[in-house]
């Protein structure tokens, strides 16, 4: 069965944690205190960290003189220089994450959908741009999970971050022993799920856990991560993601009666129409894997790639990119 590490994760502490905004509030978010019970969160607040106090004056972002720089309109400070070195600190110091979840819009914790003035003293124009701190986050830890509560609520954007987050996870584990066939093992749990999100860099991986250039186990490890970043970069196409089911059922139909494989490709064209979720047919398939004893597909992460209970109710498949 797949294994479930705990994830760890780092998180803005407002969303839930502490009363630290601006305005002395909090604003808890159902999705993040749900995700509590399955990671390990570290949470931070870099506004606090620089010593502005709760509760404050907001915070700007904007250009000056050709830089963009973070200030304090209503007391004139410009905290650029403290917020810069405070991230850089935070972030060195920081160990084997696997995902972010930060507040969204803020000036500091935003990762990408910040309003950026294009003048600092004339805050009329804006851009939309990186939070101090959050756009640090992809250039410090490329390839972890990295998202804001705001963009979670879309269902396919969660999918893919929670996907991540695990995957991330189960390989932060195996990489702290760097033993061969651990890796051999990761692969093939793996293998229907990096062929749903990129078939090409899939079997580029498997070339990897080959090593026919007889590369060091610590020199396999890094290449394969540098590779499963890559294939984790997007989330996978709806299309390729039908092709899988029909690639996994192929290898279980031939002990199906009839009835039973015109009901699963019918499930399969209902999933295409967006009327059922991916975690119904994935349920059937893993039914199959009990029900024929077949180990290597109980393995597959692609059936269960997160803690079921991550799997919301409301699960409709909409909103997915086509
Ligand atoms: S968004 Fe970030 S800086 Fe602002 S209150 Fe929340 S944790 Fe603090």
């Amino acid at each position: 069965m797949v294994e479930y590490p705990e994830p760890k994760v780092v998180v803005s502490q407002c969303l839930g944690f502490k009363k630290c905004r601006y305005n002395g509030q909090t604003i808890p978010d159902d999705f993040v205190e749900k995700l509590g019970d399955f990671v390990n969160y570290t949470t931070v607040c870099p506004e606090e960290e620089i010593g502005l106090g709760t509760p404050r004056d907001p915070l700007r972002i904007g250009k000056k003189d050709d830089e963009i720089r973070m200030v304090q309109p209503a007391t004139g400070k410009d905290v650029t220089k403290k917020m810069q070195k405070f991230t850089a600190s935070f972030l060195e110091g920081l160990d084997q994450i696997d995902g972010f979840l930060m507040k969204n819009r803020s000036p500091s914790c935003g990762i990408n959908d910040v309003k950026v003035y294009h003048h600092l003293d004339q805050p009329t124009g804006s851009d939309r741009g990186e939070g101090f701190f959050g756009g640090q986050l992809a250039e410090y830890f490329p390839g972890t999970a990295i998202e804001d509560e705001g963009r979670l609520k879309n269902y396919k954007i969660r999918e893919h971050f929670l996907i991540k987050l695990f995957t991330n996870a189960r390989f932060r584990k195996i990489n702290q022993k760097q033993q061969m066939k651990d890796l051999v093992k990761f692969h093939s749990n793996h293998k229907y799920l990096f062929l749903a999100y990129n078939e090409e860099a899939m079997r580029a991986c498997g070339s990897i856990v080959a090593n026919h250039e007889q590369h060091s186990a610590a020199q396999v490890f890094s290449n394969y991560r540098e590779k499963m970043h890559e294939i984790l970069a997007k989330p996978p196409k709806y299309t390729a993601i039908i092709n899988t089911l029909h690639h996994i059922f192929g290898g279980v139909s031939d002990n199906l009666s009839q009835d039973e494989k015109q009901f699963f490709l019918n499930s399969v064209e209902e999933y295409r129409d967006e009327r059922i979720p991916l975690s119904t047919l994935n349920h059937m398939l893993k039914s199959y894997a009990i029900r024929f004893d077949n180990d290597y597909l109980k393995n597959q992460v692609f059936l269960e790639p997160y803690p079921r209970d991550l799997v919301e109710i409301t699960d409709s498949g909409k909103g997915r990119n086509h």
